[in-house]
């Protein structure tokens, strides 16, 4: 016994290192199988004890195990610590579905009903989770003396929910992340076309799409653009730790369309729901999308009577033709359900929405393809996208052919009146105005465009 300990000894020295690595990992096999260690493995045995104790002092001291730090420390442990690593469980996350809830989404991370339950009474005292948004992800984290929770609030904003191994009370805490923001300002003219004076103005393509967001109710973006049209714009650009951009928000923002301006400022109401509104506390929002595409050229506008392209003889066309390129995607302009979805003689393939309004409904013809889960009877929401633009049908190139229909009957769709969702709650208008008035003040003071007149 007193010989095997010393050969083993006196081989530390030189190649040692390696080899009593082997050693000790060949000894946490041979105690995983509950073996006796054989004589020879005693300091061995002594070097995984103190190891032990040292992560156990770690934990204790409540700082996270860390190799790095731990291995300039003392070398040796370097090889030891995925020890430790191995233990926890890859994460798992899931991501929110529209209409899905924190129940389901942590039973689905493998939770039964009576913990999902504890947790979400834990997280109550932080942030409740009936708050939760579809998009967002939970994550869980398996490790050896503890069980995490994430839930990501925002960019910047994390939920954690946690217990320990050896117990069944959940804790919970927020963090954030160390967001640096920049205000900018941005203002141009358009003479070609909007991405075009967006990247002149200093604004990625996210951002110009944004603007286009906040102003879709009230502006066709796809066919009233014309040249002389200008914006401005402030936003907001974060940063994360690393000084990478992580997003953009725009916090006020103007558009002169054909001399008509719309002014729009961004304001998170008491409830915690951000919206846009008008300077004056009206919704942005509508129930119809001003267009269903998002960017092309007109092709054909709203008339009465027109010579056929395909036919060649007159006939009435009661519609608005988008002419964009085959794939683009359609958007339902506002919510309904749907009550035909299929081929339909010169349309070719067609999808009609009835609305809330069940006395108005859109019409959408010559489609490539409708999108996933796109059927008959099938409920949809303002702004999602139910196909793509194609030729199906009587077509001579590919476009949109849209139209509105009061019971039943084409209409121009300029007729339409557009009633507003609703404005900033009377009780809050002082709040908005106290929130929104600095960001209007910048927004007009904003050094001009040499064309802002
Ligand atoms: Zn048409």
């Amino acid at each position: 016994m007193s010989e095997a300990f010393h050969r083993d000894f006196s081989e530390r020295s030189g190649n040692a290192r390696v080899r009593s690595l082997r050693a000790r990992r060949k000894h946490r096999k041979s105690t995983n199988r509950l073996s006796i260690p054989a004589p020879g493995w005693f300091p061995v045995a002594g070097a995984a004890i103190g190891f032990a104790l040292i992560l156990m002092l770690v934990s204790v001291a409540g700082k996270p195990v860390d190799a790095r730090v731990s291995a300039d420390q003392e070398e040796w442990l370097a090889a030891e610590l995925p020890l430790a690593v191995e233990v926890g469980t890859a994460p798992r996350r899931t991501v929110l579905k529209p209409g899905d809830n924190s129940q389901a989404a942590l039973q689905r991370l493998g939770f039964d009903p009576m913990t999902v339950q504890r947790i979400i009474k834990a997280a109550g005292k932080v942030y409740p989770l009936a708050r939760v948004r579809a998009g967002h992800t939970f994550e869980r984290m398996d490790h050896a003396r503890n069980i995490d929770v994430y839930y990501h609030v925002d960019a910047t904003t994390r939920l954690r929910l946690w217990r320990r191994a050896d117990s069944q009370t959940w804790q919970a805490s927020l963090s954030q992340r160390r967001i640096t923001r920049r205000q900018h300002v941005a203002s141009a003219t358009i003479e070609g076309s909007l991405l075009a004076a967006a990247a002149r103005a200093g604004l990625d393509d996210r951002t110009a799409m944004n603007l286009v967001d906040i102003f879709s109710w009230d502006i066709d973006f796809a066919r009233d653009i014309r040249k002389g049209d200008r914006f401005r714009v402030l936003y907001e650009e974060q940063f994360d730790e690393n000084g990478k951009s992580i997003g953009s928000v725009i916090l006020a923002a103007e558009f002169v369309n054909q001399g008509r301006h719309y002014k729009a400022v961004r304001y998170e109401q008491q409830n915690g729901r951000t919206h846009y509104f008008t300077p004056d506390g009206k919704s942005m929002r509508k129930a119809y999308l001003k267009a269903p595409v998002k960017f092309s050229r007109i092709s054909s506008r709203f008339q009465a009577r027109r010579k056929h392209p395909v036919l060649g003889y007159t006939r009435a066309h009661r519609g608005v033709d988008y002419a964009a390129p085959s794939g683009t995607p359609i958007h339902a302009i506002g919510d309904g359900r749907i009550v035909f979805a299929g081929w339909k003689g010169g349309y070719g393939r067609f999808l009609l929405i009835r609305h809330t309004n069940s006395s108005h409904s859109t019409a959408y013809a010559h489609m490539r393809a409708f999108a996933r889960g796109i059927k008959k009877g099938k409920r949809v929401h303002q702004g999602r996208i139910i196909g793509y633009v194609g030729m199906t049908g009587l077509a001579t190139g590919p476009h949109l052919h849209f139209e509105f229909r009061l019971r039943g009957r084409a209409v121009n769709p300029l007729t339409i009146k557009r009633s507003p969702a609703r404005p900033v709650a009377r009780v809050e208008m002082a709040r908005f105005r106290q929130q929104t008035a600095p960001l209007l003040s910048h927004l007009d003071n904003m050094p001009a465009d040499p064309a802002w007149g």
